[in-house]
């Protein structure tokens, strides 16, 4: 059973509810578990499913995932909060939710182009746990645990402490090199999970930041609203309210994870006056079709969550089972532009392997173009020409006149 908006029980339907309704996944198998308990962050991290023992009850493992979870201990562990494991569909293998969770054997296949650190993070790294890839920019890894992990964590070669990793932030040095490089006025801070270090040790660290006086904007990279959404506590909200210009950037990837608590936990931090991106990893069966996406955006929205980024799935050992295609985000990006609102419509981008950085990716809208004009297709196909502007002096003429009937108005949406 699950409860909807208004409190109600409502039966779960297998396959989920509308994409586009907000539920609550419920206690489920925890139906002896107090509310107080189960509405307690800390109760939810103590009792995360890690082991096959505390799975294996509660959910009919298929043999690729039972194999799975026996071998994560030596690459990336596994871990779920009872919340989240909820959002499992019981009676679908191949479900969204546990695609991203429920380790497989596959994840101990590794091709020859995967790699450990895909997005080359620890050669651009001048102090542990500071990267500094971008001229303006740094990311700061504060923790190597999360609430949950994601099986194709970019970042799975660090995060969870099982791995070769060594993994020992030097957050001073880390403070210092961004005070002696004044070209940083952007840090985002992400792991691991920030949200998960505690009050106390967040307001420092933010207070440390801010201090420095060409970092003019801080940002936190975070799953926790859509893991452990009860650890966005209003205590949790006055802490990072203080230290504005504070912008997150959660990380959802289909919409089931939109629940009745991740909503209140996205607006008690929207009500604290943090603007939220959201970032997607294209993954295979998962959300890499147009309807599940475009539900995604619109539940994002209602959620006052802006869609930021869909990241093309990082070459991380092990990941290819879940990779989707580019022609598949392409297709998805396509059925996004001008199919809805622009707020709706996030930047798909390939984060170049190797360290390139985020290189956009898009569907192809300009079809011709030459210093005279610019032939450009709409997202109905139609096409239309502009002419070139000619900034050194001369007229700008379009090489053949433009038909009046093609030409589309520019609207705001
Ligand atoms: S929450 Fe982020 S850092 Fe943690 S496992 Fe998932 S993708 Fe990796």
């Amino acid at each position: 059973m699950t409860s909807d908006d208004s409190g109600q029980q409502t039966r779960r339907v297998p396959g989920g509810l509308s994409l586009k309704n907000f539920t609550s996944p419920g206690k489920g198998p925890w139906s002896r578990v107090s509310d107080a308990e189960w509405n307690d962050w800390r109760w939810q991290l103590k009792n995360r499913l890690t082991t096959l023992d505390q799975i294996q009850p509660r959910l009919a493992l298929t043999p690729p995932e039972a194999a799975g979870i026996k071998l994560s201990d030596h690459k990336l562990a596994t871990a779920v909060t009872p919340y989240f494991f909820n959002l499992i569909e019981r009676d679908n293998p191949d479900g969204p939710i546990r695609r991203q969770i429920i380790p497989r054997i596959e994840e101990m296949d590794t091709a020859p182009w995967e790699m450990s650190d895909p997005c080359g993070e620890d050669s651009h790294s001048p102090v542990p746990g500071l990267v500094h890839r971008y001229p303006d920019r740094v990311l700061l890894l504060v923790t190597d645990r999360c609430a949950a992990y994601c099986r194709y964590c970019t970042r799975s070669r660090l995060v969870s402490g099982v791995g070769d990793h060594d993994f020992h932030p030097n957050i001073e040095g880390a403070l210092d090199y961004i005070g002696r490089h004044p070209e940083v006025r952007d840090v985002l801070i992400s792991g691991g999970d920030p949200l998960l270090l505690n009050d106390e040790k967040l307001d420092w660290l933010l207070g440390r930041l801010r201090a420095i006086k060409h970092v003019e904007f801080l940002r936190i990279g975070s799953r926790i609203p859509i893991f452990l959404p009860r650890r966005i506590t209003p205590e949790l909200c006055a802490t990072l309210r203080r230290h504005h210009p504070l912008w997150m950037s959660i990380h959802t990837n289909h919409p089931r994870e939109c629940t009745i608590e991740m909503r209140d936990a996205c607006a008690r931090l929207s009500d604290a006056g943090i603007p939220l991106g959201n970032q997607s990893v294209l993954l295979r069966h998962v959300n890499d079709d147009p309807d599940t996406m475009k539900a995604l955006q619109h539940k994002l929205l209602m959620m006052r969550v802006r869609p930021y980024y869909i990241y093309q799935c990082d070459l991380i050992a092990g990941s290819a089972h879940l990779r989707s295609s580019i022609a598949r985000g392409l297709a998805v990006m396509e059925s996004l532009r001008g199919h809805t609102t622009g707020y709706a419509v996030p930047q798909y981008v390939i984060d170049a392997p190797g360290g390139g950085g985020k290189v956009p990716v898009n569907p192809e809208y300009v079809i011709y173009r030459d210093h005279e004009r610019v032939v450009i297709r709409n997202f109905e196909g139609k096409v239309f020409e502009y002419p070139e502007p000619q900034l050194d002096g001369q007229p700008s003429a379009p090489s053949r006149p433009v038909p009046l009937q093609e030409t589309c108005s520019r609207s705001d949406e």
